[in-house]
Order: C-alpha cells, then structure tokens, then sequence
C-alpha cells in the first residue's frame, strides 16, 4: 500500500518517531479537520505497524474498548475489544477524541500510560504486559469557546503532547492541491477565504473553517460544482445555522471567488 499523503507541518514526524522508540503515549491537540488523523495514518505506514482508530463518544465505556463476554449458544465466551486487541498485538491504537469518552475509559489506559505499561482485565482477573510495539495516541480538540469537553491535567500530564493548527496559506494550498486536484489559483483562493474568516473571531463561531472543508469544497469545484456554490455548501453551511451569520459570510466569500 502506497504511503497516505501528508504534508509535514512542523516537527511533529520526528516527535513521533522518538516518543514511539521511548514508548511513551502521545496526545495531538488541536481543532478538528486540522490533519491529526491523515497523520497518524501516515506515521502508522511509515513505522510500518498497525493502528487500530477508535473514534470516541459520550457512549464509548472501558467495556467498548478491553472487551466483553458474548453468549455463544449455552457459553459465555470472551471477546478482545480494540485496546485489548492492540495491546496484545503491538498495534498503534488512536483514541480520537479521547475527551469525549467516558470517563472509565481514562481510568482503563491509566496503566498504559506510564511504566507499568500494562491493562487490566478486571472482567478476568488479568494483567496483561504490552507488546513492546504497543502505542498509545489520542486527540484532543482544546476549543477555546463553548461546547467542548475538558481533558483533566492529571491525564494530559500523562501523554507526550504535540498541538496542530491550520497550516500556512502555501502549504495549505499545496495540500487541497495534492489531496483534489483542483486548479492552485482556486486552491489559493479557497484558502484565503478560509483565513478571512479565521480571523472573524467576533462571528463567535464554535469551529471555524478546517481545511478539511477547504478540501470538500475544492473536491466539488473539481467536480464540477459551481465555485461560490461550493463554498457555500461545503464551507459555510457546516459552519453555522444563524441566517445572518450565513448571509454575512456568503457576501464576503462571494467577492473572493
Ligand atoms: P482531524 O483528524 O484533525 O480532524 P483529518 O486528519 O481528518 O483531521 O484531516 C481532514 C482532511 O484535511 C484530511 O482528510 C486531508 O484531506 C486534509 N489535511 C489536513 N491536514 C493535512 C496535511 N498536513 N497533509 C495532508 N492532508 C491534510
């Protein structure tokens, strides 16, 4: 399989590579749509080793990912979950919105998380050593505005930490380039409204544009869609549903494309 396309940010390549060879968990914190996920994947290819994604939610339970007992006509057998399944294995597993879970979940990596590097199957009495390929990655949207689950210290100080943000208006263009196909100059014009509104911080918004709409809204002007009607469906209806707000932005992206 060929390697999943990232483009390099910062430092965070080497970050990784020598928090894996340390065997420590890392944390990637940042806005949603921002890369984390494209480049765990990317590591994941790179390092050559498995990764198992779970993307956590407020129903996500310790039971979700160490395992349970299923009834197998007149037995109760024992099924790995995914965190079990990874530990054995010496897979990546990538919690992806870690804050969202349930706090059970925090309580069930804990071990994981520094020396011992060990889980505990409470439903089996078991302790069970990780594989020394075993990771631990997680994610984190810190959004500074409403709406948005905390991440309490005493876990955070537990994970090696690396923040992403939007990339630069090159390398973003570069990235809705190489991920669409569409023409650079749209791309770089994509990517200027999307720094115009980034920079409304009065609109209040919860999240603002993520390159990952930028990249919807170039994938249907390639397509064929119609350029401002692309940046309306896939930029700012996502963003927000106050008619004002949408009337406000779709003036302003409207001049610019
Ligand atoms: P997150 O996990 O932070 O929510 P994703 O990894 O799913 O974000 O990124 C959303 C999309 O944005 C990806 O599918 C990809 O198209 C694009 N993207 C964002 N950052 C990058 C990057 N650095 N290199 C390549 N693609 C990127």
């Amino acid at each position: 399989m060929s390697a999943p396309y990232y483009h390099t940010i910062g430092k965070e390549v080497s970050v990784f590579e020598q928090t894996y060879k340390c065997k420590l968990p890392i944390l990637l914190k940042g806005p949603t749509g921002t890369g984390k996920s494209r480049f765990i994947e990317y590591m994941a290819h790179e390092l050559d080793t498995k990764l198992i994604t779970i993307s956590c939610h407020e129903e996500t339970s310790s039971t979700d990912l160490i395992g349970r007992f299923i009834i197998k006509g007149a037995e109760a057998v024992w099924l790995d979950g995914p965190l079990t399944t990874a530990v054995k294995n010496g897979s990546i597993l990538y919690l992806d919105e870690i804050a969202e879970a349930r706090p059970d979940v925090i309580v069930a990596i804990h071990s994981l998380t520094d020396h011992r590097r060990e889980l505990f199957i409470d439903k089996l009495g078991q302790t069970i050593k990780a594989h020394e390929d075993f990771m631990l990655v997680a994610s984190f949207n810190p959004g500074y505005q409403r709406g948005f689950k905390e991440l309490k210290p005493s876990t955070r100080q537990r994970f090696v930490a690396v923040s992403f943000a939007y990339p630069e208006p090159k390398i973003e263009t570069q990235i809705l380039v190489s991920e669409t196909e569409v023409e650079p100059d749209i791309a770089k014009k994509l990517v200027n409204i999307a720094t115009k509104i980034r920079n409304l911080t009065e609109l209040g918004l919860t999240e603002t544009v993520s390159t990952r709409l930028l990249v919807d809204a170039a994938k249907l002007i390639h397509s064929g869609l119609p350029k401002r009607l692309a940046v309306h469906v896939a930029v700012i209806e996502p963003l927000t549903d106050d008619l004002e707000v949408i009337q406000a932005l779709k003036d302003l992206s409207d001049l610019m494309i």
